[in-house]
Order: C-alpha cells, then structure tokens, then sequence
C-alpha cells in the first residue's frame, strides 16, 4: 500500500488516480488545511497532520504500508517571504517528522513533491538537473533542505528517495472527475479561466518588460496527469533502485503570460480582459525545463504537449464546478 501525504490537495489527488489505475492500494493523509476531501477518490483516508508524530506511527502500523509520496507541504511564495517559519516548520520540520516515522517502521521509499524554485534564477534555458541551486525564497528553499535531508537519510539509514521537480503544474482530469481547487487561487491558467467565467473582472500581466519575445515571463506549464503518471513511473524505479535523486517534470516548452491568455481566449471563445501591471517579485523570466532525464530513466513522455488541450482540461473542470448542482438549495 503506497501512503500519499497531501492527497486531497490538486497534484496528490491526481496521483491517486494514477495510481489507483496502475493497480496500487492507496491510504491518502490530510490535514483539508488546502485540501479537499471529495478530490480524494482512494477509499482509505486519514484525516490528520504530519506534524503529529504519534498519527504518523498509528498510520505506519495499522496500513501495510510500503512507500511514501509525499506532497504534504505549504505551496505560496509570497506567503514563504512574509512568514518563513510557517514554511520550514511545516514544509522541512513536518517532512523530518514523517521520515522518522518512516524509518522507525521500517518503510524505506518515498517520492517526494519538489520544484523547480529549487533553481532560483537560471544561468541557462532549459534547465537540466545538475544545473545550479539557488532558491529565490524560502518556499524553493524548504524544497531544496528537504532534498538534503532525503540524501543525508539514504546514507544512514537506507532510504531510497526520488525528488520529482515540476515546473507549472496545469489543467485537470481529462475525466473531469478532479481538479484544480486553491483558495485563494494564485495561478495564472485558472485566474484568466475565472475571468473567462465572469468570477474576475480582469487578469494582470505581472511583468511587461522581460527580455522575452513579447516581454512577459515564460514558463513550462506541465499537465497535471503527466505529472501525476511520472509519479508512478518515478515510485517503481525507486522500488527497482534505478532512480536517479532528482529529476524534471516539464514539457520542455515555455510559453509566455500572453499566450497562456491568448490560449484561454481561443479555448473559452471569450473576451478575457488583460492588463499590464508591474513584474511580481521574484518572478525569474523563464523556467523551462530539459525533462530528457526523466524520459531516459524513467520511460516518461508528457502526453499533453500543447497548451491548447491542458487548458481545455481546466476549463471543462472549471465550468463543470460553477455550474450549481441541480439539487442543491439555492
Ligand atoms: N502571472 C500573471 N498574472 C497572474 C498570475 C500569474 O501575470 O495573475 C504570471 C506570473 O508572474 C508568472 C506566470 O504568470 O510569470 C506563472 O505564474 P504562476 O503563479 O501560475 O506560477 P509560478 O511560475 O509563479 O509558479
């Protein structure tokens, strides 16, 4: 049985359906501090922290549990820079707890959620893994501590790790079963969808002045279920002990603010007003990443390879949850 920290959350969730596809037993964890409980669809759910060692310990005991996915983890970057402890304890200081846990139980394979803030500003496009590491906040920093930590208990303790990097994680269950739900919503892909909606009067371009071809940032946005499935390709090569310690999840193709909203116009056929606005601290450039690591190894190809169809996805989800439900009170 596979326990996934942070499973009602948007990337856990989407892992346990894969998961759940590939045939493994699944118990999911969650504090619902951001998840959401009808995301999860595995039967077996344990609502509690990480932070609470003597759950974890009741969790590893009564389970059979033979690895770890861990997603469980604060995710907001501006909020990293205004209240940092609130990150490492929960982020790193919540991680140590579990993987105590872990080796306390003797479970020794975790696949943990990692980013590619882990890189901070990049020297070169794309961004391969042995590419330097310089966290631009403490978000990208509890990542990359959690990577150490990860390293430091595979050499005393046996542990077999994988750090998976994704770059913009986007778009929902082609099923439209699951889907994105953050609150506040803070992504670029759902925040113009929601002005496609009528729930937002206008997106603002952070930053018209990168050097980019259009001046507004690039980024890789990867699908949600490519993700999810490199997850289950990432935990069988931890199990064989094939797996490499970090790897890449990204398309290896960037794209700008503009075409991510000229996308979301064509997608939705509506108006979607845009304004120009100042850069967002912190916000590098471009992130694209060289995901040929994780093809080689690991036999993952993205499968959504244009944007056009993850923000198909989104939207199917989107519009589907706005509608009210027919017989829900009013
Ligand atoms: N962005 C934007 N307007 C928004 C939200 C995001 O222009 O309302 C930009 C943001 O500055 C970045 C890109 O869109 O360049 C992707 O941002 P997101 O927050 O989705 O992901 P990040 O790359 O920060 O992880």
């Amino acid at each position: 049985m596979i326990l996934v920290t942070g499973g009602a959350g948007y990337i856990g969730s989407h892992t346990i359906k894969e998961l759940l596809r590939d045939g493994r037993e699944v118990v999911a964890l969650d504090n619902l501090s951001a998840g959401h409980r009808e995301l999860v669809l595995c039967r077996e759910f344990v609502h509690g922290d990480l932070a609470d060692g003597d759950l974890l310990r009741h969790t590893f005991r009564r389970y059979p549990i033979e690895a770890v996915i861990h997603f469980a983890a604060h995710t907001s970057v501006p909020e990293s820079v205004a209240d940092p402890g609130k990150y490492y304890r929960n982020n790193v200081g919540c991680t140590l707890t579990l993987v105590e846990a872990m080796v306390e139980a003797g479970v020794r394979t975790i696949v943990f959620s990692s980013s590619a803030a882990v890189y901070g500003d990049p020297v070169k496009i794309p961004i391969p893994e042995d590419h330097p590491t310089d966290p631009k906040n403490p978000y990208g920093r509890t990542k990359l501590v959690v990577e150490g930590i990860l390293r430091d208990y595979a050499v005393a303790h046996g542990l077999r790790h994988v750090s998976l990097r994704y770059f913009n994680a986007a778009g929902s269950d082609p099923d439209g079963e699951i889907g994105e739900c953050h609150d506040p919503e803070t992504h670029l892909i759902p925040i113009v969808l929601e002005v496609a909606l009528g729930v937002r009067r206008e997106v603002q371009i952070f930053g018209t002045d990168y050097d980019t071809p259009d001046g507004t940032a690039i980024r890789d946005y990867i699908h949600v279920t490519d993700l999810a499935r490199a997850h289950v390709l990432a935990l069988r090569a931890v199990e064989e002990g094939r797996a490499e310690a970090a790897y890449n999840l990204g398309t290896g193709r960037g794209h700008t603010v503009r075409e991510v909203v000229e996308c979301c116009r064509r997608v939705t056929g509506r108006e979607i007003p845009a304004v120009d606005a100042p850069r967002r601290p912190g916000d590098p450039a471009a992130l694209v990443a060289d995901p040929s690591r994780a093809e080689r190894d690991l036999g993952w190809e993205p499968r959504f390879t244009a944007l056009d169809p993850i923000v198909e996805t989104a939207w199917k989800w989107m519009t589907r949850r706005s509608r009210p439900n027919p017989g829900s009170p009013r």
